[in-house]
């Protein structure tokens, strides 16, 4: 008999009809034996309905207000969640955040979990009750609702789960799993038995939008085993595992690659002929930070003849912002020349075996030449080597990658 938190995103309560569903699921876990808390999101695009009301009346609604009015969206979907199970035999009782007392700081729309009283959940699983809390939510300390940013139910999820201390946080979506790359890009995608913590932060990060990364990060942290599953696949567990997202065992079978991610709207900009010394590239980036850019990969060649080129991306829709700002910056410091490219990507080989095998980089290499696509910018880390290429050679190059690191083919 495990412990499960189970949690269910807006696709699969988007209908009375799929909240049965649901229900009927969770029925099928507790004939198994085991005690299950059941975290739902509001019914799809409902949050988005609560909000552009409020947007309808004032586009700067406080953000407590906003808060009060997106936390019913959950509140609608428990209640029925609870309903559907007590029509079917199985004691249920739901509960907003606020009333498990889910803490959080006063962080309205982003608000950060601080502490979960477990004790009325422990005391409801004990007698025998499917408990069902309400995603998405808290309550500050002085007890005004909160809510934890778009997508947050993933991490009421993985928080209670962590709290709970249970077996399994399983997230349960319209999706299969996590799969080696975008299937609309490559076909061939596989979806992954399991991947660890670190890898799935790198694909999330990268734009495979499964999961909220905080969920992941606090899922690592706590280290709750995390299950991304389809809720659409109506028959048994064992054939609809989805995929396992854990820390590395040994013995997990080495993959040296287990996806290749993608981020398209990237933007790239060089400022040529800089100046050569200490603080330049502070006076460089240090403005661009200040006009709240955020910039993603930064190269700087070697100094010659006492000037260096720097280049930099960006979010495309924050390009043209970027280029005034790298003007105006290019006067000051008296850099030569200001150039930039709007329309890049950045493509991403992901895989924890890349810490023990040589070559990851050059068999990248090989395959992107191969096809004569030119490589602007590349950065690695531990677990990834990002390449920043043309637009249009996006879909070529991951599906280029996919083939090269045998992606395709059953592990
Ligand atoms: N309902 C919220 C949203 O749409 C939270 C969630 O679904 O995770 O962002
Ligand atoms: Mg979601």
């Amino acid at each position: 008999m495990a412990l499960i938190v189970q949690k269910y995103g807006g696709t699969s309560v988007g209908t009375v009809e799929r909240i049965e569903k649901v229900a009927e699921r969770v029925m099928r876990w507790r004939a198994a034996g085991h005690d299950i808390v059941v975290v739902t999101s509001a019914m799809s695009g409902e949050t988005n309905r609560l909000l552009g009301m409020a947007k309808g009346i004032d586009a700067n609604a406080t953000p407590r207000e906003l808060d009060m009015l997106a936390a019913t969206g959950e509140q609608v979907t428990i209640a029925l969640l609870a309903i559907a199970l007590q029509k079917r035999g199985q004691e249920a009782r739901s509960y907003t955040g606020g009333q498990v007392r889910i803490l959080t700081d006063d962080a309205h729309t982003k608000a950060r979990i601080r502490e979960i009283d477990t004790q009325r959940i422990r005391d409801d699983l004990r007698a025998g009750r499917v408990v069902v809390v309400a995603g998405f939510q808290g309550v500050d300390d002085d007890g005004n609702i909160t809510t934890l940013g778009r997508g947050g139910s993933d991490t009421s999820g993985v928080a209670l789960a962590a709290a709970l201390k249970a077996d399994e946080c399983q997230i349960y979506t319209d999706v299969d799993g996590v799969y080696t790359t975008d299937p609309r890009v490559e076909p061939k995608a596989r979806r992954l038995d399991k991947i660890t913590f670190e890898e799935m932060l790198e694909m999330a990060s990268l734009g495979s939008k499964v999961l909220q990364i905080r969920s992941v990060e606090f899922a690592g942290k706590y280290n709750v085993p995390l299950r991304v599953l389809s809720s659409f696949d109506e028959g048994a567990f064992e054939d609809h595992p989805g995929t396992l997202i854990t820390y590395e065992e040994n013995g997990m079978e080495e993959a040296l690659i287990s996806g290749i991610a993608f981020n398209r709207d990237e933007a790239q900009l060089t400022i040529k002929g800089v100046p050569d010394a200490p603080g330049v590239a502070y006076r460089i980036l240090g403005p661009i930070a200040d006009a709240n850019i955020e910039v993603d990969m930064i190269v700087q060649n070697i100094g010659a003849d006492g000037t260096t080129d720097m280049t930099f991306t960006v979010h495309r829709n924050d390009y043209s912002k970027a280029m005034d700002v790298l003007e105006g910056v290019a006067k000051d410091v008296g850099a030569r020349q200001v150039a930039g490219l709007a329309n890049i990507v950045k493509v991403s080989v992901v895989g924890v075996g890349m810490r023990s095998h040589a070559g990851i980089a050059s068999t990248m290499f090989a395959a992107l030449a191969r096809e004569g696509i030119n490589i602007h910018m590349i950065s690695t880390s531990e677990i990834k080597i990002s390449v920043v290429l043309d637009e249009k050679y996006l879909e070529l190059a991951v599906r280029t990658l996919h083939e090269a690191f045998g992606l395709d083919k059953a592990a």
